[in-house]
Protein backbone atom coordinates (compact mmCIF):
# COMPACT_ATOMS: atom_id res chain seq x y z
CA UNK A 1 0.00 0.00 0.00
CA UNK A 2 1.46 3.37 -0.87
CA UNK A 3 1.72 5.89 1.93
CA UNK A 4 2.33 10.01 0.94
CA UNK A 5 2.02 12.90 3.31
CA UNK A 6 -0.21 15.76 2.76
CA UNK A 7 0.37 19.36 3.96
CA UNK A 8 -2.76 20.33 5.84
CA UNK A 9 -2.81 23.83 4.31
CA UNK A 10 -3.24 21.58 0.73
CA UNK A 11 -6.35 19.87 2.31
CA UNK A 12 -8.60 22.80 0.71
CA UNK A 13 -7.19 22.07 -2.74
CA UNK A 14 -7.15 18.37 -2.66
CA UNK A 15 -11.16 18.60 -1.52
CA UNK A 16 -11.93 21.08 -4.67
CA UNK A 17 -10.56 18.51 -7.36
CA UNK A 18 -12.59 15.83 -5.82
CA UNK A 19 -15.66 16.86 -7.86
CA UNK A 20 -14.63 15.15 -10.82
CA UNK A 21 -14.61 11.82 -8.81
CA UNK A 22 -18.38 12.61 -7.78
CA UNK A 23 -20.46 14.02 -5.58
CA UNK A 24 -18.62 15.24 -2.52
CA UNK A 25 -20.11 14.17 0.71
CA UNK A 26 -18.93 14.57 4.25
CA UNK A 27 -19.67 15.11 7.86
CA UNK A 28 -21.73 17.90 8.58
CA UNK A 29 -23.46 19.77 11.80
CA UNK A 30 -26.95 19.50 11.65
CA UNK A 31 -29.32 20.20 14.53
CA UNK A 32 -26.35 19.63 17.40
CA UNK A 33 -25.75 16.36 15.28
CA UNK A 34 -23.43 15.15 12.66
CA UNK A 35 -24.83 13.64 9.68
CA UNK A 36 -23.26 12.91 6.99
CA UNK A 37 -24.73 15.04 4.10
CA UNK A 38 -23.56 16.05 0.47
CA UNK A 39 -21.32 19.09 0.84
CA UNK A 40 -23.04 22.86 -0.50
CA UNK A 41 -19.02 24.27 0.23
CA UNK A 42 -16.30 22.33 1.41
CA UNK A 43 -15.86 24.84 4.53
CA UNK A 44 -18.99 22.95 5.82
CA UNK A 45 -17.23 19.60 6.05
CA UNK A 46 -16.51 18.92 10.23
CA UNK A 47 -13.60 16.67 9.85
CA UNK A 48 -12.96 16.03 13.76
CA UNK A 49 -16.50 14.97 14.66
CA UNK A 50 -17.52 12.38 17.28
CA UNK A 51 -19.73 10.16 15.52
CA UNK A 52 -22.44 10.59 12.73
CA UNK A 53 -26.23 10.30 13.34
CA UNK A 54 -26.91 7.69 11.18
CA UNK A 55 -23.70 5.99 9.34
CA UNK A 56 -22.66 5.19 5.72
CA UNK A 57 -24.89 2.28 5.44
CA UNK A 58 -27.44 4.82 4.14
CA UNK A 59 -25.44 5.31 0.54
CA UNK A 60 -25.36 1.67 -0.16
CA UNK A 61 -29.04 0.48 1.93
CA UNK A 62 -30.85 3.33 1.72
CA UNK A 63 -34.15 3.39 4.15
CA UNK A 64 -36.05 3.38 1.54
CA UNK A 65 -35.85 2.74 -1.83
CA UNK A 66 -37.76 1.19 -4.96
CA UNK A 67 -36.31 -1.87 -6.30
CA UNK A 68 -38.85 -1.59 -9.38
CA UNK A 69 -41.90 -0.81 -10.80
CA UNK A 70 -44.08 -3.11 -13.23
CA UNK A 71 -46.52 -1.43 -15.17
CA UNK A 72 -48.88 -3.44 -17.62
CA UNK A 73 -48.01 -1.60 -20.69
CA UNK A 74 -44.52 -1.94 -20.74
CA UNK A 75 -43.69 -4.52 -17.69
CA UNK A 76 -40.76 -4.24 -15.80
CA UNK A 77 -39.37 -0.61 -15.29
CA UNK A 78 -35.85 -0.39 -13.54
CA UNK A 79 -34.84 1.20 -10.44
CA UNK A 80 -34.38 5.17 -10.78
CA UNK A 81 -31.39 6.68 -11.72
CA UNK A 82 -30.03 7.96 -8.26
CA UNK A 83 -27.58 4.56 -8.17
CA UNK A 84 -25.86 5.97 -11.15
CA UNK A 85 -24.54 9.19 -8.86
CA UNK A 86 -21.08 8.86 -8.11
CA UNK A 87 -20.31 9.72 -4.67
CA UNK A 88 -17.09 10.21 -3.13
CA UNK A 89 -17.77 10.12 0.91
CA UNK A 90 -15.15 11.72 2.87
CA UNK A 91 -14.50 11.69 6.41
CA UNK A 92 -15.58 8.42 7.45
CA UNK A 93 -13.70 6.75 10.47
CA UNK A 94 -12.22 3.40 10.54
CA UNK A 95 -15.08 1.86 12.48
CA UNK A 96 -17.57 2.79 9.68
CA UNK A 97 -15.22 1.46 7.32
CA UNK A 98 -15.33 -1.43 9.11
CA UNK A 99 -18.97 -1.84 8.82
CA UNK A 100 -19.31 -1.32 5.13
CA UNK A 101 -16.46 -4.37 4.83
CA UNK A 102 -18.96 -5.93 7.01
CA UNK A 103 -21.76 -5.13 5.12
CA UNK A 104 -20.13 -6.18 2.03
CA UNK A 105 -19.54 -9.74 2.90
CA UNK A 106 -23.02 -10.09 3.63
CA UNK A 107 -24.30 -8.70 0.56
CA UNK A 108 -21.78 -10.91 -1.38
CA UNK A 109 -23.18 -13.81 0.17
CA UNK A 110 -24.88 -16.76 -1.96
CA UNK A 111 -27.68 -14.43 -3.10
CA UNK A 112 -25.70 -11.35 -4.21
CA UNK A 113 -27.67 -7.95 -3.86
CA UNK A 114 -27.19 -6.13 -7.39
CA UNK A 115 -29.00 -3.34 -5.71
CA UNK A 116 -26.38 -2.76 -2.96
CA UNK A 117 -23.44 -3.65 -5.28
CA UNK A 118 -24.48 -0.95 -8.00
CA UNK A 119 -24.47 1.81 -4.86
CA UNK A 120 -21.39 0.58 -3.28
CA UNK A 121 -19.64 0.11 -6.51
CA UNK A 122 -20.13 4.32 -7.00
CA UNK A 123 -18.86 4.88 -3.38
CA UNK A 124 -15.55 6.32 -3.08
CA UNK A 125 -14.27 6.51 0.62
CA UNK A 126 -11.93 8.75 1.91
CA UNK A 127 -11.32 7.62 5.54
CA UNK A 128 -10.37 9.83 8.65
CA UNK A 129 -8.68 9.05 11.90
CA UNK A 130 -10.65 9.92 15.01
CA UNK A 131 -10.55 9.98 18.68
CA UNK A 132 -12.67 8.29 20.86
CA UNK A 133 -15.44 9.54 23.14
CA UNK A 134 -16.94 7.59 26.12
CA UNK A 135 -18.83 5.70 24.20
CA UNK A 136 -16.38 4.52 21.91
CA UNK A 137 -15.06 0.79 22.19
CA UNK A 138 -14.23 -0.24 18.76
CA UNK A 139 -10.71 -0.74 19.74
CA UNK A 140 -12.28 -3.77 21.97
CA UNK A 141 -14.09 -4.79 18.68
CA UNK A 142 -10.90 -4.51 16.60
CA UNK A 143 -12.53 -2.45 14.23
CA UNK A 144 -10.00 0.72 15.48
CA UNK A 145 -8.15 0.60 12.31
CA UNK A 146 -8.88 -1.14 8.83
CA UNK A 147 -6.43 -2.04 6.08
CA UNK A 148 -9.19 -2.21 3.10
CA UNK A 149 -12.48 -1.07 2.21
CA UNK A 150 -11.61 2.61 1.13
CA UNK A 151 -9.87 4.65 -1.24
CA UNK A 152 -7.66 6.87 0.98
CA UNK A 153 -7.11 7.37 4.73
CA UNK A 154 -5.92 10.40 6.06
CA UNK A 155 -3.98 10.24 9.58
CA UNK A 156 -3.42 13.64 11.28
CA UNK A 157 0.37 13.70 12.45
CA UNK A 158 0.70 17.50 13.01
CA UNK A 159 1.52 19.80 9.93
CA UNK A 160 0.80 17.11 7.53
CA UNK A 161 -1.89 13.93 6.99
CA UNK A 162 -0.30 11.03 6.44
CA UNK A 163 -2.36 9.22 3.75
CA UNK A 164 -2.39 5.85 2.92
CA UNK A 165 -3.44 4.48 -0.87
CA UNK A 166 -6.00 1.83 -0.76
CA UNK A 167 -7.32 1.58 -4.01
CA UNK A 168 -6.61 2.23 -7.74
CA UNK A 169 -9.39 5.08 -7.36
CA UNK A 170 -7.40 6.58 -4.42
CA UNK A 171 -4.50 6.74 -6.42
CA UNK A 172 -6.19 8.47 -9.52
CA UNK A 173 -7.37 11.14 -6.89
CA UNK A 174 -3.88 11.58 -5.69
CA UNK A 175 -2.49 12.02 -9.38
CA UNK A 176 -5.48 14.10 -10.27
CA UNK A 177 -4.41 16.67 -7.85
CA UNK A 178 -0.66 16.80 -9.41
CA UNK A 179 2.57 16.99 -6.84
CA UNK A 180 0.17 18.10 -3.76
CA UNK A 181 1.04 14.94 -1.99
CA UNK A 182 4.95 14.41 -0.82
CA UNK A 183 7.00 11.16 -0.01
CA UNK A 184 6.77 10.53 3.68
CA UNK A 185 9.90 10.92 5.96
CA UNK A 186 10.84 8.72 9.00
CA UNK A 187 9.47 11.98 11.50
CA UNK A 188 6.42 11.68 9.80
CA UNK A 189 6.32 7.75 10.56
CA UNK A 190 7.85 8.29 13.77
CA UNK A 191 4.81 11.21 14.77
CA UNK A 192 2.07 8.61 13.40
CA UNK A 193 3.52 6.13 15.91
CA UNK A 194 3.39 8.50 18.52
CA UNK A 195 -0.09 9.39 17.95
CA UNK A 196 -1.10 5.98 17.40
CA UNK A 197 0.23 5.03 20.73
CA UNK A 198 -1.88 8.12 22.64
CA UNK A 199 -4.94 6.98 20.45
CA UNK A 200 -4.72 3.42 22.05
CA UNK A 201 -4.39 4.64 25.75
CA UNK A 202 -7.52 7.29 25.37
CA UNK A 203 -10.08 4.43 24.89
CA UNK A 204 -12.21 4.26 28.16
CA UNK A 205 -14.37 1.42 27.82
CA UNK A 206 -13.00 -1.61 26.84
CA UNK A 207 -14.82 -5.01 26.41
CA UNK A 208 -12.68 -8.22 26.34
CA UNK A 209 -15.24 -10.33 23.40
CA UNK A 210 -12.96 -13.35 23.26
CA UNK A 211 -15.48 -15.75 24.69
CA UNK A 212 -18.47 -13.76 24.31
CA UNK A 213 -20.17 -16.13 21.92
CA UNK A 214 -19.80 -19.16 24.98
CA UNK A 215 -20.63 -16.56 27.65
CA UNK A 216 -23.89 -15.93 25.54
CA UNK A 217 -24.51 -19.61 25.24
CA UNK A 218 -24.68 -20.00 29.31
CA UNK A 219 -26.52 -16.88 29.66
CA UNK A 220 -28.86 -17.61 27.04
CA UNK A 221 -31.66 -18.06 30.21
CA UNK A 222 -30.35 -14.83 32.34
CA UNK A 223 -33.01 -13.22 34.17
CA UNK A 224 -30.48 -10.26 31.93
CA UNK A 225 -33.36 -10.02 29.05
CA UNK A 226 -36.43 -9.98 31.51
CA UNK A 227 -34.89 -6.83 32.66
CA UNK A 228 -34.10 -5.31 29.50
CA UNK A 229 -37.59 -6.37 27.76
CA UNK A 230 -39.74 -4.02 30.55
CA UNK A 231 -37.06 -1.54 29.43
CA UNK A 232 -37.12 -1.25 25.77
CA UNK A 233 -39.73 0.12 24.39
CA UNK A 234 -39.39 -1.54 20.70
CA UNK A 235 -38.31 2.04 19.33
CA UNK A 236 -35.65 0.44 16.94
CA UNK A 237 -33.41 3.33 17.36
CA UNK A 238 -30.47 0.93 18.14
CA UNK A 239 -30.64 -0.90 15.03
CA UNK A 240 -31.41 1.84 12.42
CA UNK A 241 -28.79 3.77 13.77
CA UNK A 242 -26.14 0.91 13.70
CA UNK A 243 -23.67 1.01 10.74
CA UNK A 244 -23.67 -3.30 10.65
CA UNK A 245 -27.72 -4.24 10.86
CA UNK A 246 -28.84 -4.74 7.44
CA UNK A 247 -32.65 -6.12 8.21
CA UNK A 248 -35.10 -4.93 5.38
CA UNK A 249 -38.52 -5.37 4.92
CA UNK A 250 -40.12 -5.54 1.36
CA UNK A 251 -43.92 -4.72 -0.20
CA UNK A 252 -45.56 -4.25 -3.46
CA UNK A 253 -48.09 -1.64 -3.66
CA UNK A 254 -50.34 -3.40 -6.61
CA UNK A 255 -53.01 -1.47 -8.45
CA UNK A 256 -55.87 -3.84 -8.48
CA UNK A 257 -57.71 -1.60 -10.84
CA UNK A 258 -55.11 -2.57 -13.39
CA UNK A 259 -52.06 0.41 -13.18
CA UNK A 260 -48.88 0.14 -12.05
CA UNK A 261 -47.33 -1.30 -9.13
CA UNK A 262 -43.83 -0.93 -7.28
CA UNK A 263 -41.65 -3.05 -5.19
CA UNK A 264 -39.90 -1.06 -2.64
CA UNK A 265 -37.69 -2.00 0.48
CA UNK A 266 -37.54 -0.37 4.42
CA UNK A 267 -35.37 -0.57 7.01
CA UNK A 268 -36.70 -3.00 9.31
CA UNK A 269 -35.46 -4.05 12.97
CA UNK A 270 -36.11 -6.84 14.69
CA UNK A 271 -36.90 -4.99 17.46
CA UNK A 272 -40.23 -4.24 16.05
CA UNK A 273 -43.28 -5.95 17.54
CA UNK A 274 -43.66 -7.33 13.66
CA UNK A 275 -40.74 -8.43 12.47
CA UNK A 276 -41.15 -11.91 13.48
CA UNK A 277 -44.62 -12.10 12.57
CA UNK A 278 -45.65 -14.76 9.75
CA UNK A 279 -48.48 -15.84 7.79
CA UNK A 280 -51.25 -16.60 10.34
CA UNK A 281 -50.70 -14.74 12.72
CA UNK A 282 -48.13 -16.67 14.34
CA UNK A 283 -45.36 -14.36 15.87
CA UNK A 284 -41.78 -16.57 16.86
CA UNK A 285 -40.51 -13.31 19.14
CA UNK A 286 -43.98 -11.83 20.48
CA UNK A 287 -42.12 -10.57 23.77
CA UNK A 288 -39.66 -7.57 23.74
CA UNK A 289 -37.32 -9.71 26.15
CA UNK A 290 -36.79 -12.18 23.20
CA UNK A 291 -36.77 -9.46 20.47
CA UNK A 292 -33.91 -7.56 22.06
CA UNK A 293 -32.04 -10.89 23.10
CA UNK A 294 -32.12 -11.80 19.61
CA UNK A 295 -30.40 -8.59 18.60
CA UNK A 296 -27.49 -9.54 20.90
CA UNK A 297 -27.39 -12.98 19.63
CA UNK A 298 -27.35 -12.10 16.56
CA UNK A 299 -24.91 -9.64 16.79
CA UNK A 300 -22.35 -11.05 18.99
CA UNK A 301 -22.77 -15.01 18.69
CA UNK A 302 -24.63 -15.78 15.42
CA UNK A 303 -22.54 -13.48 13.75
CA UNK A 304 -19.22 -15.16 15.04
CA UNK A 305 -20.47 -18.55 13.86
CA UNK A 306 -21.53 -17.17 10.66
CA UNK A 307 -18.20 -14.68 9.62
CA UNK A 308 -15.83 -15.57 12.57
CA UNK A 309 -16.59 -12.21 14.23
CA UNK A 310 -19.01 -10.43 16.03
CA UNK A 311 -20.90 -7.54 13.91
CA UNK A 312 -20.79 -4.77 16.16
CA UNK A 313 -17.97 -2.71 15.42
CA UNK A 314 -18.33 -0.94 18.49
CA UNK A 315 -19.15 3.10 17.54
CA UNK A 316 -21.61 3.45 20.47
CA UNK A 317 -24.32 4.62 18.25
CA UNK A 318 -27.19 2.00 19.91
CA UNK A 319 -25.96 3.25 23.40
CA UNK A 320 -26.07 6.90 22.50
CA UNK A 321 -29.52 6.70 20.94
CA UNK A 322 -31.44 5.01 22.50
CA UNK A 323 -34.22 7.03 24.57
CA UNK A 324 -34.11 4.57 27.80
CA UNK A 325 -30.75 4.08 28.16
CA UNK A 326 -29.58 0.87 27.42
CA UNK A 327 -25.86 0.43 26.81
CA UNK A 328 -24.11 -2.62 25.04
CA UNK A 329 -21.01 -2.28 27.13
CA UNK A 330 -23.17 -2.65 30.32
CA UNK A 331 -24.88 -5.30 29.00
CA UNK A 332 -22.03 -7.39 28.07
CA UNK A 333 -20.24 -6.70 30.97
CA UNK A 334 -23.37 -7.64 33.40
CA UNK A 335 -23.13 -10.90 31.21
CA UNK A 336 -19.79 -11.59 31.89
CA UNK A 337 -20.47 -11.12 35.87
CA UNK A 338 -18.84 -7.79 35.93
CA UNK A 339 -20.59 -5.26 37.91
CA UNK A 340 -18.81 -1.85 36.77
CA UNK A 341 -18.15 -1.02 33.17
CA UNK A 342 -14.48 -1.93 32.46
CA UNK A 343 -12.41 0.93 32.27
CA UNK A 344 -8.99 0.73 30.17
S1 LIG B 1 -24.34 -2.77 18.03
FE1 LIG B 1 -24.19 -0.62 18.71
S2 LIG B 1 -21.99 -0.28 19.10
FE2 LIG B 1 -22.17 -2.18 17.88
S3 LIG B 1 -21.93 -1.50 15.75
FE3 LIG B 1 -24.15 -1.51 16.18
S4 LIG B 1 -24.62 0.59 16.87
FE4 LIG B 1 -22.38 0.34 16.94
S1 LIG C 1 -33.14 1.94 21.15
FE1 LIG C 1 -33.39 1.14 23.22
S2 LIG C 1 -35.61 1.24 23.61
FE2 LIG C 1 -35.33 1.46 21.39
S3 LIG C 1 -35.51 -0.67 20.60
FE3 LIG C 1 -33.32 -0.30 20.97
S4 LIG C 1 -32.94 -1.06 23.06
FE4 LIG C 1 -35.17 -0.83 22.81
Amino acid sequence: MKTLRLPKPRLDFFASVLHKFGEVHAPVEHDGHYVFRRLARWSDARLTYTRTMLPPKKYVLPPRETLFRYRPDSGYVPPSKDPDTRIVLFGVHACDIFALNILDEVFAGPYPDPYYQARRGRLAIIGIDCTPDEHCFCRSMRADFVDHGFDLFFYDIGEYYLVLVGTALGDDMVIATGPLFEEVTQSDIDEYKRRSALKRVAFTLDVEIRDLPEIFELEYESEIWEDLGDQCISCGRCSLVCPTCYCYDVTDEIDIAGGSSTRTRAWDSCLFATHALVAGGENFRSARADRIKFRFYHKQRGFVAEYGRPSCVGCGRCSTACPVGIDIVQIIQRLRGVSDVARC
